[in-house]
């Protein structure tokens, strides 16, 4: 069965997740104090972690920091209340994999939840299958199998590095992706590329796939920080 903490002080919240997590079949534990967080990460043999950041005693960004510095590679989501937070969690180096803003709909958590255990292995319980390979947003659609990209139908001529940008953004539609996270993913580790080569390909990106690139829809910038794709 897989295991769950939850590190949330809020009783109403956490109760909540509770019964939902329980419905989905999780094995469910609830703290409410950051100060005990730790210890019980690291003895619990959790297969995932969601963590409030606003915590007595200890806030979650501390707690996600030492758990990642004490050598724990379980999974953490940031349940965090406010926008700016959420940008905060991927500006910083935290260790966390992923983040929910508050209120975030069940849905959503549970399908974030599904995908971070699939990644981490065979724990997962849930359907697995391949992922997606075609992307619908607005008029355009991402097709991963033919690698291209069509907007009404027809063929946008595109470059390799834009489809695999595009393809980064789709995977994480609705989440910020810094700069540093859209190289890794595109380019790769090791290769020497300035930010502007990334916004250079926003740009161009935009042109094709936005109803009007002055004022995008879909390829939002996140000021000082980097990108976000709304589908
Ligand atoms: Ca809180």
């Amino acid at each position: 069965m897989v295991k769950i903490l939850v590190v949330e002080d809020e009783p109403g919240i956490a109760f909540s997740l509770e019964s939902d997590l329980q419905t989905e079949g999780y094995q469910v534990e609830l703290i409410s104090d950051g100060a005990i967080a730790v210890p019980r990460a690291l003895a619990g043999n959790f297969d995932l972690i969601l963590l409030d950041v606003m915590l007595p005693h200890k806030d979650g960004f501390e707690i996600c920091r030492e758990l990642r510095h004490r050598g724990l590679k379980t999974p953490v989501i940031l349940l965090t209340a406010r926008t700016h937070e959420a940008e905060k969690v991927m500006g910083l180096d935290t260790g966390a994999d992923d983040y929910v803003t508050k209120p975030f709909s069940p849905r959503e958590l549970r399908a974030r939840i599904r995908a971070l255990l699939r990644r981490a292995g065979p724990a997962d319980q849930g359907g697995g299958g391949e992922p997606e390979q075609i992307y619908r947003f607005g008029s355009c659609e991402l097709d991963l199998c033919r690698f291209e990209l069509r907007r009404n139908g027809n063929r946008l001529d595109s470059t390799t590095t834009e489809l695999k940008l595009l393809a980064a953004f789709a995977r994480n539609s609705g989440r910020l992706l810094t700069r540093e996270r859209l190289l890794d993913e595109v380019w790769g580790t090791g290769i020497a590329v300035t930010d502007r080569v990334i916004d250079n390909h926003v740009v161009s990106l935009r042109k094709k796939i936005e109803d009007d690139p002055a004022t995008p829809r879909h390829l939002i910038s996140v000021r000082g920080l980097g990108y976000r794709f709304d589908a």
